[in-house]
């Protein structure tokens, strides 16, 4: 399968933060034309697309989140330099010196400014910087700032898409690579002419970054029977971890959760999604992450009497850092899953 480098790249540079995912969301409806048999934006902002299945006694939902880890404008000082606040949980140590964009009346480019290092005192060349201690530098004076920057804009990451071996890299692959595996299922669907098992809302949520705010109001509402969460997840195969560490490894296939610190998938689902794999011949790997959640934690319980739920995760390096990797034949293998899975769904036993 080709990866579709421009898509990706429209959907990685787009911005939003959560809360302020409006830019990703009008590009996600463009994106969905001709793709599914209704498509809405519930009042939270979650785009809803829904394509009907072979039969609709079920429903499946696939939660993708596009929002961001982003800033909030807090304040500007007498020079001109803006405070934030950061809107998600970011790495502080990786915001030395890069380029951000601040969303205000027009977008202004800006960078993380800190204390140079000839200045430090050895005990603070030791410390890692505090989030609290960067500002934004705009090049500009206070009284030129203020014409266009506001307390409560949104403040993204500037840093676009390259290639870079056989990988992608750029900011925010979490969770906009997961966005683009979804829109990509639904594309391969319609060009393979392949029906869903069951009614199958691909939905595209709010608000994770702050606590998969998004998917519990569009759970609620869609009451799915089957759920995937669709997210990123760790790839720690780098200099320094131990093969326990790892979590996943890029190029390693499309990642089956097991478990994070949410959710414990549903083992009929986990043995349903590793048998499509194997049935398919997709390349897989199991995927326990010992910290952090996804949108599967609100499919499985925002729904009355819960829904029987699992999660495919792409393995991604450098994870809430400025810049992000993902491997291009792992995004392959995540859109190869997760359209057998939705078509496969009535082909399994569900018994406990
Ligand atoms: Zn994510």
């Amino acid at each position: 399968m080709i990866i579709d480098i421009a898509l990706l790249t429209r959907i990685c540079e787009a911005p939003g933060a959560p809360g302020f995912e409006k830019e990703i969301r009008k590009l996600v409806l463009t994106e969905l034309e001709g793709l599914a048999d209704d498509i809405r934006v519930d009042n939270m902002g979650n785009v809803v697309a829904l394509k009907k299945g072979k039969s609709s006694a079920k429903k499946t939902m696939v939660a993708a989140h596009m929002d961001e880890i982003g800033f909030i404008v807090t304040h500007i000082d007498d020079q001109g330099f803006v405070r934030f606040n950061p809107v998600g949980g970011f790495d502080p140590k990786t915001l030395t010196s890069q380029r951000v964009i601040i969303h205000g009346r027009k977008d202004l480019m800006g960078v993380m400014g800190s204390k140079p290092v000839h200045l430090m005192s050895p005990e603070e060349r030791n410390k890692v910087v505090k989030i609290t201690d960067y500002f934004i530098d705009t090049g500009l004076p206070q009284k030129e700032v203020i014409k266009v920057v506001a307390v409560g804009d949104f403040v993204t990451r500037h840093s676009p898409l390259i290639e870079l071996g056989d990988c992608v890299n750029v900011k925010s692959l979490d969770n906009r690579a997961s966005v683009f595996v979804l829109i990509e299922t639904l594309r391969a669907l319609k060009k393979s002419k392949r029906k869903p098992a069951y009614d199958f809302y691909a939905v595209f949520t709010v608000q994770e970054e702050v606590g998969l705010r998004g998917a519990q109001a569009s759970a609620i509402q869609i009451q799915p029977d089957f759920g995937f969460g669709l997210d990123t997840t760790i790839a720690y195969d780098v200099p320094g971890s131990s093969p326990q560490e790892r979590c996943t490894s890029l190029g390693g296939g499309a990642a089956i959760k097991l478990m994070d610190s949410s959710v414990i998938c549903d083992y009929r689902m986990v043995a349903f999604m590793k048998a499509t794999a194997k049935r398919r011949k997709i390349k897989w790997q199991p995927e326990i992450l010992s910290g952090g959640g996804t949108d599967t934690a609100s499919l499985q319980r925002m729904v009355a009497g819960g829904s029987i739920t699992g999660a495919v995760s792409i393995p991604t390096r450098h994870i809430h850092q400025t810049i992000e990797s993902c491997h291009k034949e792992d995004l392959a293998a995540c859109i190869n899953l997760l359209a057998a899975c939705v078509c496969e769904l009535d082909q399994h036993d569900w018994a406990f």
